[in-house]
């Protein structure tokens, strides 16, 4: 009886470990999700990306939330949603893709959370090699709270959780806007990413941007820019001084998720566009995604429900429909 316990060890590490090894590779998760690092997002070159080429697409997701629609149990209709989402990307080839956050629905400290992330990297690993594919981190990714620990865990699976990057001659910056909904377990990181964030749209403004685009997973505000505090906006404590501060850079949009509908306003002449989710709507629009048109004088957009996507995107005559 002794000696078999020695063997059944070994044979629940061994397969536990190519379990492990079959749901996720080997060592880090695909570079494709460690390309955020050291403050920027190393599929594009600063030098080659600053200046002004010709008018190009984006997508905007948010919210694919893997496990939000069976409370954890699974994630069928989100690999589901997330498919479709990858085959859209696929045919109409944008210049990137970016998901607002709540990449899943566990957060790092629960059991399903690797699974759930593991799954996220599976399927995200379809969409071409060639198209960037920028992740922003969401309440669900480091927490209501978010931590020291929690937002390494963020990084371990993602690259960095706030970042900037340029393209075309557009300044976009990333915000890891859960320390601003709440600073409290990690005071540190919102003051270093303050700081951070000033001395980007110094840079942006004396590189002279043609726009400064930013992406965060909390909307600042859904429809007034004064709207009092709520779940889905940003505190008027931090709001209030942080618009002021994107007023003064011109700062062409701010793009958010969160809110699993769409919401609109704007704060002078920058636009706050808030975008419904790959995954679970909590409103009357539909799983989509927003694909945004960068022009040299402006930017235009405009949601699509997931059964209504364009077979192409013409730059030339794109809407003007938000
Ligand atoms: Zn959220």
């Amino acid at each position: 009886m002794q000696s078999k316990f020695p063997i059944l060890i070994l044979w629940l590490v061994s397969s536990l470990t190519s379990l492990c090894s079959a749901q996720e590779p080997a060592g880090v998760p695909n570079a494709r999700f460690q390309q955020a690092a050291d403050r920027t997002f190393k599929a594009f070159d600063r030098q080659h990306e600053q200046t002004w080429q010709r008018p190009f697409f984006f997508m905007q997701m948010a919210d694919t939330q893997y496990g939000f629609f069976s409370g954890n149990k699974g994630f069928d209709q989100e690999v589901d949603l997330v498919r479709r989402a990858v085959e859209h990307i696929n045919r109409l080839r944008p210049r990137f893709v970016i998901v607002c956050g709540d990449l899943t629905n566990a957060t790092p400290e629960h059991p399903r959370y690797r699974e759930q992330v593991a799954q996220y990297h599976r399927d995200f690993s379809e969409v071409d090699a060639e198209i960037p594919l920028v992740c922003v981190c969401g309440n669900h990714d480091v927490g209501n709270r978010p931590t020291a620990e929690s937002i390494a865990r963020y990084k371990e699976n993602f690259g960095d959780d706030y970042f900037s990057f340029w393209v075309g001659g557009v300044c976009n910056i990333v915000l890891n806007s859960s320390v601003l909904k709440d600073p409290e377990g990690a005071p540190e990181v919102l003051a270093a990413q303050q700081t951070w964030l000033q001395q980007q749209l110094q840079e942006a403004n004396a590189a002279e941007a043609k726009h400064i685009l930013m992406f965060q997973h909390h909307p600042l505000f859904l429809a007034e820019e004064d709207e009092p505090d709520q779940y889905f906006n940003i505190p008027l404590q931090r709001r209030t001084p942080l618009l002021a501060q994107l007023k003064q850079a011109d700062v062409r949009a701010v793009f958010a998720g969160h809110y699993h509908r769409n919401a609109y306003g704007t704060a002078g002449s920058m636009e706050m566009i808030t975008t419904g989710p790959v995954g679970r709507p909590l409103g009357k629009d539909p799983s989509g995604f927003r694909i945004v048109t960068v022009h040299e004088t402006g930017i235009e957009h405009r949601y699509w429900g997931m059964d209504d996507v364009p077979e192409k995107i013409e730059l030339e005559t794109s809407g003007n429909a938000r």
